[in-house]
């Protein structure tokens, strides 16, 4: 559960690249000029400079495995992922499901390992994780580069010598049923799968990707096994290794870990063939139900779904379809933002022209406002697809979404995980790793007469499959759509716990890992008290943006509960010289990203562009950091949404668990205990949110933090000129977060949701601060308690061996202010009790005898290595950075982390677990139907 594969990743990033939900959600894309013009601060490079394939090699194996290698030498990391031309696509009913229970089961040991694997690539500090999806089911791993040969020789290993047998194909089964169930628990995962089984009668295109409960049922471990020997093989694999090696280095590793497996002479396969033969796999050309397919159920919120079938992926029109779907929704020029969100009809949405190996379909999905049917919104989205098959559009939006879809393809892969895992969608749904590339170069032939074509093609009505999801009662289930395009989203399960000294004895040698040095920002302060950060990383031609105002949720008030999100929703919305248009058009026409989002301590502002580009970057930010204006109509849209969410998250167990935890924890008039509702938010006026930016947006409570391709001596000239006029009088508010005392004894709540079927429980109490000694014997602590979610104590007795808990983590709330620590349990509400009990007693257990020099040794090692794997990514680099600073913290927390993690000892742990961990006095909450029982 390390990290979750989106659909978006890769090939449909490229091809899709949607800025879609986030425009809609809250303010993404959007901004601004006239002023747009190349600047001379940055390297120039013309738009299509880049290839992200330049450097790649290919070669095959004698044995039929292809191997991608790329190096990119910047974080001393490497990524290591392993593809199989395998997915959902050949299956049929009766078998689906089999790539994805095999997935599972690919983590259950070898012959020569006889050990979760998860604890092989945990003990190896490797960021991990699996995803089977249509036309392929891969294993991606991302570890510091001296540790590449050893995950290597792992993934070698489990091409062919993975455990298939009925007790592991047991204890798997399960882990992937409650999978199922949980996204089957979503309305508009049911909804879409209905659409998509009517839309492809008879197509594997039509079946989930994860597998139907009925089918996964009926697997035996000897089915299993046949799949497995058949096709994982190295003709049926494609190797991507990315990162910070020599490229003849590696392959001599490469070899030596995989050039002894299958045959020699063999071929790589190019696409393989359906299980059950007979079954058409096209998806084009279909008659499709004309009346909606209606589905009345327990939901929260009404939904609609249309499909219309597509070509597979390397149909001519492919880069015609994306520069129409820009078209239709991107940024808030586009023609659906504006038909079914400026318009006040949609609350959400979003869409995708879907292209694989041997078929696809457009997606449309938008969930209504309250007062809109869904009737009515079909028809606007009708009346707009009706628009772009009749009129055509403007050159200038043409060339937008040309610039906009290849710079976020750049942006999208700035990490070198991102650029393994394009390669390895490329070559295993397009058959060509260099798919991408050329999908660029296409897009730039497109003209507005293709785009028209297209959308005549593809989406006239009588194409289309739709469904309305109307809820007859309203129960849990926030709509996050899965979607039925989505890949499988993992989380395994680890068995029974094994003592870290056994998993050490199967892990493949390496090279003890070198001191990461990491490289500090230079900052410096701004005479108007604005923190900047600039860090100069050559390694693409991007520029990171990373800025944070403390602004957040700590200063929301009981009454006004709300402001703050709805202040940050609005940031985008308009300033004194550039409308909500305007603003947009700024950003979207060099492609540049911005996205402000509140949380807790502040507003995080995100964002990126190309490195010529970051003028208009800062010009975006600084204008909507000092001129906000908060027009009345987008305030007011903004507003409606927030009611929303608010309504359903009141129905939401996670949330209402965290809202009575804190009222129970926190007395009265404490920072924590402040918490919006529909009634709050709908109070609020415009003159609230302008007086609260007035306030709290000022340039002594903003930290700015830029990595990427830029000389800093004209960066900082730039930032003189955008940000030098900004001033702000007296001192910077600040909240002040009393200590309270230790609850009494146990202290029990409830969070009443009649109808649910999943309960969520929050056990804790307040505790240290990042300030404390303590802090870094408490990360060592949490990771071998609840942290880590594979070998955790939590984990492995409540969810593995148990089987009382879906999910299971703890944390220490440990910033400038003391937070909380908890324990979080999703359960079955008929195993509640036992998970809290069972949750307690290890607590105590832990308390009294503490952990082992080995757990200790191997958290730490654990600790030390993901550390430098999350340092790799340049996003995350400045997010870091910000954060640090907006904290309160030095940078040297960063460069001596390794030496403080490393001076933990056993001992210094085990005193923090007697002095941190008290079962006896601790808050209970559980959200659940009948508060959990
Ligand atoms: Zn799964």
């Amino acid at each position: 559960m390390k990290r979750f594969l989106s659909a978006t990743l890769a090939l449909n990033a490229a091809l899709a690249a949607s800025p879609v939900l986030a425009a809609v959600t809250g303010g993404s894309a959007a901004p601004v000029t006239s002023t747009a013009k190349p600047s001379p601060v940055l390297s120039a490079a013309s738009p299509n400079d880049f290839s992200l394939t330049r450097d790649v090699k290919r070669t095959v194996l004698s044995n039929g495995l292809t191997v991608l290698t790329k190096e990119v030498h910047g974080a001393p990391v490497v990524s290591v992922q392993v593809f199989y031309k395998i997915g959902s696509r050949n299956e049929a009913p009766g078998v689906n499901g089999i790539a994805h229970q095999l997935e599972h089961l690919m983590f259950k040991g070898t012959t020569d390992r006889p050990v979760q694997f998860g604890r092989l690539l945990g003990a190896l500090g490797a960021d991990f994780n699996a995803f089977t999806y249509y036309d392929q089911t891969a294993y991606h791993e991302t570890v510091e580069r001296e540790k590449a040969g050893a995950a290597l020789q792992l993934e070698a290993d489990r091409m062919v010598n993975a455990k298939i047998d009925p007790a592991a194909l047991t204890s798997e089964r399960n882990v992937v049923l409650s999978e199922i169930e949980g996204d089957e628990n979503d309305p508009a995962y049911r909804l879409e799968r209905a659409v998509q089984a009517a839309a492809f009668p008879g197509s594997p295109y039509g079946l989930t990707v994860g597998g139907t409960r009925q089918d996964i049922e009926g697997f035996t471990a000897a089915e299993v096994s046949a799949y497995y020997k058949k096709y994982y093989s190295p003709e049926y694999a494609t190797l991507i290794v990315v990162g910070d090696f020599q490229t003849a280095d590696m392959m001599q590793q490469i070899q030596a870990a995989f050039g002894k497996l299958g045959k020699p002479g063999t071929l790589p396969v190019t696409t393989s063939a359906p299980l059950v033969p007979g079954g058409s796999e096209a998806t084009l050309g279909k008659s499709p139900p004309k009346a909606p397919i209606v589905l009345k159920e327990a939901g929260s919120t009404p939904l609609l779904n249309a499909v219309y079938p597509l070509p597979d992926v390397s149909s001519p029109d492919a880069a015609a379809l994306k520069v129409l779907d820009y078209v239709l929704l991107s940024g808030r020029t586009s023609k659906l933002y504006q038909s079914m969100f400026e318009s006040g009809l949609a609350a959400d949405g979003g869409t995708l022209p879907y292209q694989f190996a041997r078929g696809g379909w457009y997606s449309f999905n938008f969930t209504p406002t309250p007062d809109t049917g869904l009737p009515k919104l079909d028809a606007a989205l009708l009346a707009t697809l009706a628009d772009v098959r009749t009129n055509l559009v403007s050159a200038e939006e043409i060339a937008r979404a040309k610039t906009s879809i290849s710079t976020s393809t750049l942006l999208g892969t700035r990490s070198i995980d991102a650029q393994a895992t394009n390669l390895g969608m490329d070559a295993t749904t397009a058959g060509d790793y260099q798919y991408t590339d050329k999908f660029l170069a296409a897009l730039q032939t497109v003209t507005p007469a293709d785009v028209r074509r297209v959308a005549q093609k593809y989406l006239p009505d009588s194409a289309r499959t739709v469904g309305y999801f109307e809820p007859t009662k309203a129960v849990a289930g926030s709509g996050n759509a899965p979607s039925a395009g989505g890949a499988t989203q993992e989380a395994f399960n680890a068995g029974p716990p094994v003592d870290p000294a056994e998993v050490a004895k199967y892990l493949p040698a390496y090279q003890p890992s070198g001191q990461a040095k990491i490289t500090l920002p230079d900052k410096f302060t701004l005479p108007n008290g604005m923190t900047v950060m600039l860090l100069r990383d050559t390694s693409t031609p991007t520029v990171s943006l990373s800025a944070n105002v403390k602004a957040g949720r700590e200063f929301d008030t009981d009454a006004g509960a709300g402001l703050v999100d709805l202040v940050a929703a609005n940031l985008l919305s308009g300033t004194q010289t550039r409308d909500e248009l305007t603003l947009a058009k700024l950003l979207d026409d060099v492609g540049a990203q911005l996205a402000p989002a509140a949380n807790r301590f502040g507003v995080q502002i995100g964002g990126a562009s190309r490195d010529k580009d970051l003028p208009v970057l800062l010009t975006a930010l600084a204008d909507i950091l000092q001129n906000a204006t908060f027009p009345a109509d987008q305030f007011k849209r903004s507003q409606a949404r927030a009611v929303q969410g608010a309504v359903q998250a009141n129905d939401d167990p996670g949330s209402v668990a965290i809202k009575v935890f804190r009222k129970t924890l926190y007395p009265a008039g404490n920072p924590w205990q402040v918490f919006s509702s529909p009634a709050t938010i709908g109070a609020l006026t415009r003159q609230d949110a302008l007086d609260f930016y007035k306030t709290h947006y000022r340039p002594d409570a903003t930290v700015l933090t830029l990595v990427g391709n830029f000389d800093p001596a004209q960066v900082r000239t730039l930032l003189n000129q955008k940000f030098g006029g900004w001033s702000a009088s007296g001192p910077a508010p600040q909240v002040v977060y009393p200590m309270i005392g230790k609850p009494a004894g146990v202290v029990k709540a409830f969070g009443d949701l009649p109808g649910k079927t999943q309960a969520v429980t929050y056990l804790g109490y307040q505790s240290i601060a990042r300030s404390d000694p303590r802090y870094y014997a408490s990360l060592v602590l949490n990771d071998v308690l609840g942290g880590s979610t594979l070998s955790s104590r939590l984990g492995t007795e409540l969810r593995d061996k148990e089987g009382l808990t879906y999910g299971v983590g703890s944390g220490f709330a440990a910033l400038k202010q003391p937070g909380a620590f908890s324990i979080s349990l999703q359960t079955n509400p008929k195993d509640t009790d036992k998970a809290i009990q069972g949750a307690l007693n290890i607590l105590k257990d832990v308390r009294d005898n503490g952990l082992t020099a080995t757990e200790v040794a191997t958290s730490k090692n654990g600790l030390l290595s993901s550390y430098t794997v999350g340092l790799a990514d340049p996003a995350a680099l400045a997010a870091t950075f910000t954060s640090l600073v907006s904290d309160g913290l030095p940078l040297s927390e960063l460069t001596d982390y390794q030496a403080k993690i490393n001076a933990v000892t056993p001992a210094a742990v085990n005193q923090a677990a007697k002095e941190l961990l008290d079962p006896d006095n601790i808050v209970e909450v559980t959200a659940g139907p009948e508060g959990g029982k």
